[in-house]
C-alpha cells in the first residue's frame, strides 16, 4: 500500500523542551514522493476556486506556500518573525504559552481585495495563525482558507480559526 502523508512525518520526543512530542516534517519534505502528494493533497479542496497569492507563516509555511504558489501560478507572502522583513510592515501579537510574539508582513504585500491561501505546517493553538489572517485583514485581503499538513484538535486551533469564520483544511492529525 502507498505511504499517506502522515507516513511521511516523524516524531521527535523532548524536543524542543522535555515532555514536548515535535512533530517533524522534513522527513516529509526530503522525500519527492512525500512533497508532491502533501502539496497536491493541501491544495485539493481550492480547485476551481480564486486565490490571488499564497501566504506562508515562517518558517515551515514557506516551504510549502513556495511550492504551492509555484503549482498555483501566483505569487508568495511571507509572514515573518519580528525584525526580519526590511520593508515598510504592519505587525500583529499574539500570546504564545509562555510570554508573547510578534509577526509581519510588508504592507504592499496584499492588495486590498485579493484572495489569500494561508500555509503553515502545523496548527496547534491558533495563535500564530490568527495572526497571520489579521494581517491579511488589515491589508484589505479576504482569506480564502488556512491549509496545514497537521491539525492538533486537542490543543484548540481549528476551533478558534472557525470562529473567526475561516476554512480550515489538514492534512492529518
Ligand atoms: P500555534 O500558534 O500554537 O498554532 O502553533 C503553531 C506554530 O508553531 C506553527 O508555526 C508551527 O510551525 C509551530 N509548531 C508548534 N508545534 C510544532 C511541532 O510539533 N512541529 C512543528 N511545528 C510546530
Amino acid at each position: 500500500m502507498s505511504r499517506s502523508v502522515r507516513d511521511y512525518i516523524r516524531t521527535i520526543p523532548d524536543f524542543p523542551h522535555e515532555g514536548i512530542l515535535f512533530r517533524d516534517v522534513t522527513t516529509l519534505f526530503a522525500d519527492a514522493r512525500g512533497m508532491r502528494i502533501c502539496v497536491d493533497q493541501l491544495l485539493d479542496p481550492y480547485a476551481g476556486t480564486r486565490i490571488d497569492r499564497v501566504a506562508g507563516l515562517e518558517a515551515r509555511g514557506f516551504i510549502l506556500g513556495g511550492a504551492i504558489a509555484h503549482q498555483l501560478g501566483t505569487g508568495f507572502v511571507p509572514i515573518r518573525k519580528k525584525g526580519k522583513l526590511p520593508g515598510p510592515r504592519i505587525e500583529e501579537a499574539y500570546v504564545l504559552e509562555y510570554g508573547e510574539a510578534v509577526m509581519e508582513v510588508h504592507e504592499d504585500a496584499v492588495e486590498p481585495g485579493q484572495r489569500i491561501l494561508l500555509v503553515d505546517d502545523l496548527l496547534a493553538t491558533g495563535g500564530t495563525a490568527e495572526a497571520g489572517i489579521k494581517l491579511i485583514e488589515r491589508l484589505g485581503g479576504e482569506v480564502a482558507g488556512c491549509a496545514f499538513v497537521i491539525d492538533l484538535p486537542e490543543l484548540g486551533g481549528r476551533k478558534r480559526l472557525e470562529a473567526l469564520g475561516m476554512d480550515v483544511h489538514a492534512l492529518t492529525s
